[in-house]
């Protein structure tokens, strides 16, 4: 028995896995890591992956990066962990003071979570939180973006919009305001993605104006739905909100869990609009891909608004146990010095140009619909109709051939379901990005060229199907 199938049989036995249909392994084999480096990762068989997607969109620097690794394994000489409620450490200080300064002007405190998910419900919490603390009690809905995705626990459902992950939970979640994503695909031949995005804040500018006495915040993805397909958007939407939401006096937060650090071209997003949320919500990428964790950055207004005397009962109370952690925070710095130091924004516009040349002929390929494109983000569109852009129906399950035949060459290109995207590591080279290109090109002909015959059941998600 090989040594990878003797993992996997231990595995299978015992685990249970995210985002997965445990069924699907009685066919599909899962894949033991036993190390990375760089981009690559090596099972115990010894065959190498190009980690195409970051894993799940973390990992900036490359697997086992030295300078990270030098910088956490010196701090776990010092100290693993103390709680962050009354007590305090140089990393997590330091790390605050860089995120202010790095981030726009205004957010000036940082609160602490230890996942996505969780930095989101910090986010939700402290808003509704400060608008009872002004005594406006009634601002507490959320408007929200269709075919957002902003994690999975359930208040951050809520404010979600994928089918696929939250249809089920339905009778679980708050009752939210869901305008009309300015998605850019949708739109109409000719129309630009500035003309489109600028023509669909109408529907937000309505909303706001109906609703805004009992909103308390608009919550967006900044310029990309990750987990919606990779969908984009023009900058010139969130300078129009932020303009609403400062006229209708509603807080806007920023979910750049999947686009901060660079993704989209600058550090964050928001620096595209010109722009200051009153809540930035970061993790994913904030330590390089090491360890969970995130950070929610607000302004002083709110801030100011729980600062009084314990008495008055209006203190933000929510916890987690390992918010701060010190060797999440030894990461982060590290991730930061690097940055700065390999001047990696201004590096990262010449290997976007080339992640954009070496994807381009896909366009042309009679299945697929749109090449796009933001950044260290590129998305390709699959679909049954090119003219109508047609969608394969789910069930199909288009993108899991992709993954399988990336995998059997070395690949790990992970579509959403039928949208194949390269979102890599910032440490990848150009040849590897044209190995990408060709694999993704290869298993985009494989995937179209077969006629599968499924029978569809009705009343199914429509929404994106990850391949498990
Ligand atoms: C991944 C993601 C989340 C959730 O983060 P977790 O750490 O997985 O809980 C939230 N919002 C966006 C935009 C994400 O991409």
């Amino acid at each position: 028995m090989s040594l990878n199938t003797a993992w996997m049989e231990r595995d299978l036995a015992v685990l249970w896995h995210p985002c997965t249909q445990m069924k699907d392994h009685e066919r599909l084999p899962l894949i033991p890591i036993r190390r990375g480096e760089g981009v690559w990762l090596e099972d115990f068989d010894g065959k190498r992956y190009l980690d195409a997607v970051s894993s799940w969109w973390v990992n900036v620097f490359g697997h086992a990066n030295p300078r990270i690794n030098a910088r956490v394994r010196e701090q776990l000489e010092n100290l693993e962990h103390v709680m962050l409620a009354g007590f305090s450490h140089a990393p997590v200080i330091e790390l605050s003071e860089r995120l202010v300064s790095l981030t726009p002007e205004g957010l000036s405190r940082v609160f602490y979570a230890d996942n996505g998910s969780s930095g989101i419900e910090v986010a939700l919490k402290m808003s509704f939180h400060y608008w009872r603390n002004c005594g406006q009690p009634d601002k507490r809905r959320f408007v929200t973006l269709s075919n957002s995705y902003h994690g999975e626990t359930v208040a951050a459902m809520s404010v979600g919009d994928v089918s696929l992950f939250t249809e089920t939970y339905k009778p679980l979640l708050l009752d939210t305001l869901k305008v009309p994503s300015p998605d850019c695909y949708l739109r109409e031949d000719g129309v630009s993605w500035e003309q489109h995005s600028r023509a669909m804040f109408a529907h937000m500018e309505q909303t706001l104006a109906e609703h805004h006495h009992e909103v308390a915040a608009v919550i967006v993805e900044p310029l990309i739905q990750g987990a919606g397909g990779m969908r984009m958007y023009h900058p010139v939407y969130l300078t129009l909100l932020r303009e609403a939401c400062d006229r209708y006096g509603v807080h806007l937060i920023h979910d750049e869990i999947a686009v901060g650090f660079g993704r989209t071209g600058t550090m964050f997003a928001c620096e595209q609009a010109g722009i200051c949320p009153d809540f930035l919500v970061l993790s994913k990428a904030l330590t390089g891909g090491y360890l969970p964790m995130a950070a929610v950055l607000t302004t002083d207004p709110v801030y100011q608004a729980f600062y009084d005397d314990y008495a008055t009962l209006r203190a933000f109370l929510h916890s987690h146990t390992y918010t701060g952690n010190p060797l999440a925070c030894a990461a982060a710095l590290a991730t930061l010095d690097i940055f700065e130091q390999d001047n990696v924004i201004e590096a990262n516009r010449a290997l976007a140009a080339h992640m954009g040349r070496a994807c381009a002929h896909l366009a042309e390929h009679p299945h697929v619909a749109e090449v796009r494109q933001t950044g260290m983000a590129l998305a390709i569109e699959m679909v049954k109709d090119k003219a109508g852009k047609l969608a394969f129906p789910w069930q199909e399950r288009r993108g899991l051939a992709v993954y399988q035949h990336a995998l059997s060459r070395g690949a790990l290109l992970r579509p959403l379901g039928s949208v194949v995207y390269l979102l890599p590591p910032y440490v990848i080279r150009p040849d590897e990005i044209d190995f990408l290109a060709e694999v993704a090109s290869e298993g985009i002909d494989l995937a179209t060229r077969q006629s599968l015959s499924i029978s569809v059941p009705a009343g199914a998600p429509s929404a994106f199907h990850d391949p498990g």
